[in-house]
């Protein structure tokens, strides 16, 4: 089945409507989910969609949630997410951030009480699109052993970059920090394959590249050994200490059967690179990826992405039957 992204935004919609979100939050889920598809991120688009209905069928999450921004500081933003999803909490203060860096030359915006189930990437990119740099960090429940630790208590704590270049697309990059994403994990246990070795141990500690055994009650490792963990660490301390969520360790989800994403939190920098003493900071960006290139680099985080993007703009979203008669079903929708 080929969909234009809209038609598929849509439909997602209704399934979302359909299961207690409110419309323009289920309109702004729905388009990172989409996004997922369009750009070829399959462990983030329709993989995650069960996700989100057991999630808001087991009212974990407020799906309707309105979010409150206020301004502790000059250049800091505090939006409660109310314990709603936290794209609907970032489109509530993206202007505001923008008004922020360009006043301030940087704005920080703290996000708690959030739920975060998709990729990173479409939180950062818009920002880069508008001439700002753009990092975004957020914590997730514990699902990583850290430091040669007994227990899960660090999550898998993703973290998205973007900048501006002056001779082309921003560059973004969005990752885990750990060996391989959760989702990756999952998608690997649907298509009934293993995973390399380093990603996770089992329940009792033991390597493992079976991803059943990471999932239930095994734990995942973080990329690059005891430096990944770190970043890890540094995550948890931006997106759950500064912004007032929750830790990942501090996760109560098992009193609500069903739900799956984390209740914790998410810190945002916007920069205003015109602000700073670095003078034309996309032309020198152009220039850092030029030599990279010239250097042999064939491909840059973000371009696999963009070329499956052009694609699906061209030719249309291409998904599975299976998965797009499930999508009706959830919509309500009739064939
Ligand atoms: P990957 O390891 O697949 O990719 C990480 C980055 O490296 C991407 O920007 C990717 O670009 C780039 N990249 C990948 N392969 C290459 C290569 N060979 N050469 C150059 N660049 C490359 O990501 P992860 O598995 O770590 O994470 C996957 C997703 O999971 C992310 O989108 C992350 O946000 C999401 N996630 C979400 C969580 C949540 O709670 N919401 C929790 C954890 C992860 P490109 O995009 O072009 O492939």
């Amino acid at each position: 089945m080929t969909l234009t992204e809209a038609a598929l935004v849509a439909l997602i919609a209704r399934a979302f409507e359909r299961h207690g979100m409110s419309p323009p939050n289920a309109a702004l889920v729905a388009a990172v989910v989409a996004a997922a598809e369009r750009d070829g991120a399959a462990s983030h688009g329709l993989l995650r969609l069960d996700g989100y209905i057991a999630t808001l069928r087991s009212g974990w999450v407020d799906g309707a949630a309105a979010p409150v921004v206020a301004q502790p500081a000059p250049a800091i933003l505090a939006v409660d997410a109310r314990n709603g999803f936290a794209q609907v909490a970032l489109a509530a203060v993206r202007d505001q951030a923008m008004a922020v860096a360009r006043s301030q030359g940087l704005a920080a915006v703290c996000i708690a009480d959030s739920h975060h189930f998709a990729a990173l990437w479409p939180d950062v990119e818009p920002f880069a699109e508008q001439g700002f740099i753009a990092l975004t960090v957020v914590n997730t429940r514990s699902r990583i052993v850290a430091w040669g630790g007994r227990r899960k208590v660090l999550g898998t704590n993703p973290m998205a970059f973007a900048c501006p270049r002056g001779d082309g697309p921003p560059v973004v990059w969005d990752q885990a920090s750990s060996q391989r994403a959760q989702g990756e994990v999952l998608k690997a246990r649907i298509e009934g394959r293993p995973v390399p070795e380093g990603v996770g141990l089992d329940a009792a500690g033991e390597p493992t590249t079976d991803p059943a055994s990471i999932l239930d009650g095994g734990a995942l490792l973080p990329f690059g050994g005891h430096k990944g963990a770190g970043i890890a660490f540094m995550i948890e301390v931006l997106a759950a200490a500064m912004t007032g969520g929750r830790f990942g360790f501090q996760d109560d989800s098992p009193a609500f059967p069903g739900a799956q994403t984390s209740r914790a939190g998410q810190f945002l920098l916007v920069i205003d690179p015109a602000r700073g003493p670095g003078g034309d900071v996309p032309g020198r960006i152009a220039s850092l990826v030029s030599m990279l290139r010239e250097a042999g680099a064939q491909r840059m985080p973000g371009d696999e992405r963009r070329h499956r993007r052009a694609q699906s703009l061209r030719d249309g979203i291409s998904i599975p039957d299976a998965a797009h008669a499930k999508l009706v079903a959830l919509a309500g929708d009739t064939q």
